[in-house]
């Protein structure tokens, strides 16, 4: 992830698309617009999972097998959903950068974090089941 981060950095600064560090209020106008361009790309996912789902309807309309429309259907979107997913992360990493994340440590004290907070949880669940 580093490494993506680090060569979308480069190739956002490159095409000069990064968010406006120039003064606090075109960095507030550019952090609102790629904030709105995300939310485009996100939608652009849920449009390939419209898609997909639209054709395995069409296919089992059509007779064919349930998981062998659904596998279908997957395999006829996964480019495309892979592009908008693509698109997602380069806004994602956009806004990584501006905040000077490391976005690598951020996701593993993520990860560290949910861990915590599942180990009460799941203690509790085994005492219950214990009794
Ligand atoms: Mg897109």
């Amino acid at each position: 992830m580093k490494n993506i981060h680090e060569e979308l950095e480069r190739f956002q600064k490159e095409k000069g698309w990064e968010i406006s560090t120039e003064n606090a209020g075109q960095s507030r106008e550019s952090l609102l617009l790629n904030h709105m361009l995300l939310t485009t790309e996100i939608a652009e996912i849920a449009e390939e999972l419209r898609k997909m789902m639209n054709l395995e309807y069409e296919l089992i309309h059509e007779g064919m097998e349930k998981e062998e429309a659904f596998r279908l259907a997957k395999q006829e979107i996964s480019e495309d959903i892979g592009k908008e997913i693509a698109d997602s992360i380069a806004y994602l990493c956009k806004f990584a950068t501006f905040f000077e994340r490391n976005i690598e440590e951020d996701m593993m004290n993520k990860l560290q974090e949910i861990n915590n907070r599942m180990k009460p949880n799941l203690q509790k669940r085994m005492k219950e089941e214990a009794k």
